[in-house]
């Protein structure tokens, strides 16, 4: 069964049972909680609707491809650097920084990048925390705007990296870059907001602790891109404000969403073409 056409469902936003033709939610007030029948099918992905899933089906299918598509070529350097896809491998998926941005033209790369690993470790410790804080975040904003707020934030770590990368060089912006650790600070700073907004000291001190500790890190390991993890963190911070986890997720919520992962998978077919042309000519 696709479409549930009577009876009563779990809301999307707030979990409890409401009748699927109705207006709206007598609980969190959410309008079309039913979203057309259409709500138990989205409700059996999870209550994240099955994005922290998605993300680190991508990005390890992502680095996997990579891997392939230029097996000669994989560095096998050390630490974070270890068992690395190819420079021309990552370019070409669409790497972000100074030199992809401003020496070739490839801006959309600041959606990509987020999506792209440099080596094992480096993926490895990315989707450990995203398995950490993912869940949380859709359970306190929605599974619909903690998209908006990953995809927000990695475009604005990248963004800053790059800016840093051109503009102020000597402060350590990146040439090139990659990493879903910018989205990942915007999940963090989206629960320090929602320990500001709610009061929760549980959720926002916890928060808090981990952004430390990992900046700290990022200052201590050398090859990490601080400015992404800064842009990261502000963009998700000011996104989770505007989008105020106190009121409840809305239809507009989810079509922003889907507009997100669609622009980013345009993005990334888009590089790959974009950048076999530019790497031939
Ligand atoms: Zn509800």
């Amino acid at each position: 069964m696709l479409r549930q056409k009577w009876g009563s469902i779990v809301c999307p936003s707030c979990g409890n049972l409401v009748g699927v033709n109705d207006q709206q939610c007598l609980t969190c007030g959410r309008w079309n909680p039913g979203l057309w029948g259409f709500a138990p099918l989205l409700n059996r992905l999870g209550r994240d609707l099955g994005f922290t899933r998605f993300v680190m089906g991508g990005c390890i299918s992502l680095y996997a491809l990579m891997l392939i598509a230029d097996p000669n070529a994989i560095n096998t350097g050390r630490a974070l650097n270890f068992l690395s896809p190819s420079m021309r491998v990552l370019f070409l998926f669409g790497e972000s920084g100074a030199i992809p941005v401003f020496a070739a033209g490839r801006w959309w790369t600041v959606i990509t990048a987020g999506w792209l690993h440099a080596g094992l470790l480096h993926i490895f410790f990315n989707m450990m925390w995203i398995r950490q804080l993912a869940p949380p975040t859709s359970e306190m904003y929605g599974p619909s705007r903690m998209v908006i707020i990953y995809t927000i934030a990695g475009i604005t770590g990248f963004t800053a990296s790059t800016m840093a990368g051109a503009f102020l060089p000597v402060l350590g912006g990146a040439g090139f870059t990659v990493g879903a650790s910018a989205p990942i600070f915007g999940l963090l700073a989206a629960l320090v907001y929602y320990g500001r907004r709610t009061g929760s000291s549980m959720v926002g001190d916890q928060a808090k602790s981990w952004a430390v500790t990992l900046f700290v890190f990022g200052f201590i390991m050398p090859g990490i891109d601080n400015w992404a993890h800064l842009g990261g963190f502000a963009g998700g911070y000011i996104t989770s404000r505007f989008l105020d986890p106190l009121r409840p997720e809305r239809l507009d919520h989810l079509i922003v969403a889907l507009v997100c992962l669609a622009v980013t998978g345009i993005a990334l077919v888009f590089s790959i073409v974009h950048g076999l042309g530019f790497l031939r000519g």
